[in-house]
C-alpha cells in the first residue's frame, strides 16, 4: 500500500509492482505522480500546470562518503 505525498491517503497499489517510470494517480486527490525509483520508492509529483517553480529542497542526504 502505497501512501499520497500530497493528501496522504492510501493508494491502492503495491510497491512491488511498480516500475520507475510508471505513473500513478491518487484516487482522493487525482494527483498524479512517477515512480523515479523504486528502491527506495520515491514518487515525483506530476504538474499539470506548466509553471516551473524553483523551489527545490537542498539535498542534504547526498554528502559522499570519501574513503580516505
Ligand atoms: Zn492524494
Amino acid at each position: 500500500m502505497l501512501t499520497c505525498p500530497e493528501c496522504d491517503s492510501q493508494i491502492d497499489l503495491e510497491e512491488e509492482e511498480l516500475d520507475e517510470g510508471d505513473l500513478i494517480t491518487c484516487d482522493e486527490c487525482a494527483a498524479e505522480f512517477r515512480v523515479v525509483s523504486v528502491d527506495p520508492l520515491e514518487l515525483e509529483a506530476i504538474d499539470e500546470d506548466d509553471e516551473e517553480e524553483e523551489d527545490e529542497e537542498p539535498d542534504e542526504d547526498e554528502e559522499e562518503d570519501r574513503w580516505r
